[in-house]
Parts: structure tokens; C-alpha cells; sequence
């Protein structure tokens, strides 16, 4: 079973929790093109690798945070909470593959 770790809660089963997709989706403002609003409501980054997503605590505490999760491996790299700031997804690829910043 894959545990997931709640930063409120600590470490639980995945079946408490809910994705609640890609993670620092901005509403646009109210005036946003056609194309903007279709963005927001529609069109994600579908990303092999790592992204940045929301989740839910919905059989626990109940609240939402952030992971970095990688999309092939199911690995969790990073959880954050909601209002911190999303990490930095290319580094972290790079932390990963052993390879040096530059
Ligand atoms: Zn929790």
C-alpha cells in the first residue's frame, strides 16, 4: 500500500486522500480572453515526469497541500503546503538523475 504523507497528519494510506489535479492553476481575471478561461477550466500540462499537484486529506484532517509526484514512477518527491511556493520541478528532475546544477 503507498503511504502518503499528510504535512498536517503525517503519514498515511493513499486511500484517505483524493488528487485534486495540477497544482498552481490560477483563476484568470475577469478580463480574460475566451482562450484563457478555456486554459484554466480545460487544458493542463499532462507532464511524463514530475508535477506539482493538489491533494485532499478527505478521510482525515481534510485539508488540501501540495506534492510533487513523478507521473511514471508514482513516486512522491516533495510535499508542500497550500500557499507555499511550488518547487522547483527542474531541479528536483535533476536532484533525482544525480545530475549537477549548473
Ligand atoms: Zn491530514
Amino acid at each position: 500500500m503507498l503511504l502518503i504523507r499528510c504535512p498536517y497528519c503525517g503519514e498515511r494510506p493513499e486511500i484517505e486522500f483524493r488528487n485534486m489535479g495540477e497544482a498552481h492553476i490560477l483563476r484568470p481575471g475577469t478580463d480574460a480572453s475566451d482562450d484563457e478561461i478555456a486554459d484554466f477550466l480545460y487544458r493542463r500540462s499532462n507532464t511524463k515526469g514530475l508535477i506539482a499537484e493538489r491533494w485532499r486529506h478527505v478521510h482525515g484532517c481534510s485539508r488540501f497541500f501540495n506534492a510533487v509526484r513523478h507521473t511514471v514512477t508514482d513516486k512522491f518527491v516533495s510535499i508542500y503546503k497550500t500557499g507555499e511556493p511550488k518547487p522547483d520541478l527542474t531541479a528536483l528532475a535533476a536532484s533525482l538523475n544525480g545530475v549537477a546544477r549548473s
